[in-house]
């Protein structure tokens, strides 16, 4: 039986019933566009993220843009972030005609590394922007403080952080504003595109509000250039559905990390995720390191075994970055990881047993590793 690196499926199982009777009230409302799902949906995150506003919009990437556009964010700006992410990131800040100034992570965490930012920082600095990787929180209180000192606001890229928390405040509620992503595999996925900003600024939810929709202040009436950033009541029913499951999904996906720590823990080739002190992590991922790493994606291919790799080439070294000016090298952590690191499944669909079978596959490719396992693989590799 194959164990995928999703299962998205048996999840939909669990909420079947739920999420067609509430398409269904979508449907005979006719309501598509705002309405009361939508309210519901910013008002439950709010309050479970922990802030005063949230702003539903149509993706994690509309979120990021979004909070970067209210933010006035644009040419000649710098915003400072990690090199290890999802593209969104500098994506949106390129697309806001800013210079995305990357800085290298800490070889634990795989997050950005705090003690590297002040020296990356100039007058032209207009936000710094720290991704909650894989679900456990950047350091908040070292950039937090980084931040208030030279009164540069924070935008946390917080799309695979949902429920995560540094001490007991949530991901989302540290910075100026928090950006969420409900894509169908994220923590809390939606059945489609789907996203959010959190925020305890009232006049940046104004201000967010306005830009989701075309920058209307009143019906035609336009205060500032926004665009289409809305969520649709469709999507918002059907994740009020899905966060039925998000506490008991979240204690899933911890438990599974716990088994395959103590599991890997015997496995000496292998290092598991370090969690930092007072960090609640909800293991979007569950992330390896190891050498032979593309041989032992393959060794677990072949055992209908899936894994990830998040992510193969960093964002410095992108061709679409190359006009930035960096090169190999520049950040040797974050390059680092880039080869060595490796997804497991960690999904709340997993079983123990399955949890077992990956970690003892691990296993097994390492001990018979060596030189005749890597000689059989190059081989192959080789025709
Ligand atoms: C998924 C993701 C995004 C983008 O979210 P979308 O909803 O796919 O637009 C941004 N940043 C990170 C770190 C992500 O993982």
């Amino acid at each position: 039986m194959s164990i995928g690196l999703l299962d998205l499926k048996s999840e939909y199982e669990g909420i079947k019933d739920d999420v067609r009777a509430a398409i269904d009230q979508v449907l005979s409302s006719q309501q598509f566009i705002g309405g009361k799902q939508i309210q519901e949906l910013e008002s439950r995150l709010a309050e479970l993220i922990g802030v005063t506003h949230a702003i539903a919009v149509g993706s994690g990437t509309d979120a990021i843009l979004l909070a970067l556009m209210a933010l006035e964010v644009g040419a000649g700006d710098e915003v400072i972030t990690t090199p290890f992410t999802f593209f969104a990131t500098a994506g949106c800040i390129h697309r806001t005609g800013a210079r995305p100034v990357f800085v290298d992570i800490d070889p634990e965490t795989f997050n950005i590394d705090p003690q590297k930012i002040e020296s990356a920082i100039t007058d032209r600095t207009r936000a710094i922007m720290p991704v909650h990787l894989f679900g456990q929180c950047a350091d908040m209180t070292a950039i937090g403080e980084i931040a208030a000192r030279h009164r540069i606001p924070i935008i946390e890229d917080a799309a695979q952080a949902i429920m995560a928390r540094s001490g007991d405040t949530h991901a989302g509620a540290w910075g100026a504003m928090g950006c969420f992503s409900f894509y169908p595999t994220k923590n809390l996925g939606g059945f489609g595109e789907g996203g959010l900003i959190s925020t305890n600024d009232e006049a940046m939810a104004m201000r967010c509000r306005q830009l989701r929709n075309h920058g209307q202040s009143d019906q035609y009436f336009h205060e500032r250039v926004g665009g289409n950033f809305r969520l649709d009541s469709m999507q918002a029913a059907i994740l009020l559905c899905r966060l039925k499951q998000i506490e008991s999904h979240t204690r899933r996906r911890r438990d599974n990390a716990k088994l395959y720590d103590e599991l890997l823990a015997g496995v000496g080739a292998v290092t598991t995720p370090r969690i930092a002190p007072g960090q609640h992590a909800v293991y979007h991922q569950y992330s390896i390191l190891c050498d032979q790493r593309d041989d032992l994606r393959q060794y677990l291919s072949d055992k209908s075994i899936g894994s990830g790799v998040y992510y193969p080439l960093p964002l410095h070294l992108q061709p679409c970055f190359r006009h930035l000016g960096y090169k190999t090298g520049d950040f040797p952590v974050c390059e680092a990881a880039a080869t060595r690191i490796l997804s497991l499944p960690v999904h709340p669909m997993l079983s123990e047993s399955q949890v077992r079978t990956v970690a003892a596959a691990i296993a097994a490719f390492f001990d018979s590793a060596g030189s005749g396992r890597a000689a059989a693989v190059a081989g192959r590799a080789g025709g």
